[in-house]
């Protein structure tokens, strides 16, 4: 049976990649850290399916013992400080996780097993203030946040420790990938989520910052595949992951508030203190090389990514409200 561990399980992708391993036959494992809470609400229908260790990128030594317990065919490393501005707040949280921690874990498959195959959540805001579009694997890294930053070091690293000690180490460079499992910080479910409350009135606007921002959106169940592909190849590489078009956060807004026969502009306020310190404007992927070596493709259209979420929202609220009716 193989064997996988996973970081950042009880995050967005973790969640899609847990289900889409088990589905192929995988022992699953994954890594969560110790909180005063349970944060396992992603993956609460997975839990007796999967194994679940304590441990952190923070700690070399907890990183070690994992491998050395686990023994994983491949890890996939997903965890991170993954929101960009809260990266401008704690730049030094940030670079310890989201950098220097993809090194702990590299260290540690290079102490216990080099045989391990390893998957890195490289990021398309590596690109940041973009040199051409659509951006590949050979397009030159400019990143604008210390969350970028952080990703782009995690990526040479990745590079580096195949080219040094020969380790299956691929960094997948995936663009925004969206589902109904996203965080709600991030904008494109902070829209769904805020559409689905406005729709049952309970709030009555939206407040958003840069409505111009360009991204190239994809579904994370989609993606997670790619992943996995990459350590099915037979060599070790760099792939781009994205769906080839891009669309604003407005033409966001405007088809999740469709979804629920409202007019966007009458409820989206734009707030300065959204704006980042420095922003990326526009990100455009080319992941034909995952396409062709691969056979890896999206199959969910934008439109249907911001169906799914604000539709899965509607279904939230109102058992959010039911809940509380019951409560009261
Ligand atoms: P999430 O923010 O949903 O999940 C992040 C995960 O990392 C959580 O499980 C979190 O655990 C964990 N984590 C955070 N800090 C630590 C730490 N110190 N030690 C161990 N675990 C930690 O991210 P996504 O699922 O959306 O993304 C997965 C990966 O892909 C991330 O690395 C992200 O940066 C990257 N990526 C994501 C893209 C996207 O569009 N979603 C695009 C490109 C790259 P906890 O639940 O305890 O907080």
């Amino acid at each position: 049976m193989r064997v996988a561990l996973i970081t950042g399980i009880t995050g967005q992708d973790g969640a899609y990649l847990a289900k889409f391993l088990l589905a192929k036959g995988y022992a699953v494992h994954g890594m969560v850290r110790r909180g005063s809470t349970l944060p396992f609400e992603r993956i609460a229908d997975l839990t007796d399916k999967i194994e679940l260790h304590q441990g952190d990128l923070l700690d070399q030594m907890a990183l070690n013992r994992l491998i050395e317990t686990v023994q994983p065919s491949e890890v996939y490393n997903l965890a991170a400080q993954s929101f960009v501005p809260t990266s401008f707040d704690q730049p030094i949280l940030t670079g310890e996780v989201t950098a220097l921690g993809v090194t702990r874990i590299l260290e540690a498959i290079r102490t216990v097993d080099t045989n391990i195959r390893f998957y890195q959540a490289s990021s398309s805001e590596m690109f940041g203030k973009v040199y051409e579009e659509p951006q590949r694997e050979t397009t030159p890294f400019w990143p604008r946040s210390p969350y970028g930053v952080s990703k782009m070091y995690g990526h040479w690293m990745t590079v580096n420790y195949r080219e040094s000690y020969n380790l299956f180490a691929s960094s997948g460079i995936l663009f925004n990938h969206e589902s109904p499992l996203r965080g709600t910080e991030f904008v494109t479910r902070k829209i769904s989520y805020a559409v689905a409350r406005i729709a049952q009135q309970l709030q009555s606007e939206l407040r958003l910052g840069n409505l111009d921002a360009e991204r190239d959106w994809g579904f994370a169940g989609d993606y997670v595949e790619a992943m996995w592909l990459m350590l099915q190849a037979d060599t070790p590489d760099d792939y781009v992951v994205a769906t080839g078009q891009k669309h604003t956060v407005r033409e966001f807004c405007r088809l999740a508030f469709e979804r629920v026969n409202l007019d966007w502009e009458k409820y989206v306020v734009v707030d300065e203190r959204f704006y980042r310190p420095a922003d990326v404007n526009t990100l455009c992927g080319d992941s034909s090389k995952a396409r062709k070596e691969l056979g890896w493709e999206p199959k969910v259209s934008f439109e249907q990514l911001v169906h799914m979420m604000v539709d899965e929202d509607m279904k939230r609220v109102r058992a959010e409200i039911k809940l509380a009716e019951e409560q009261a």
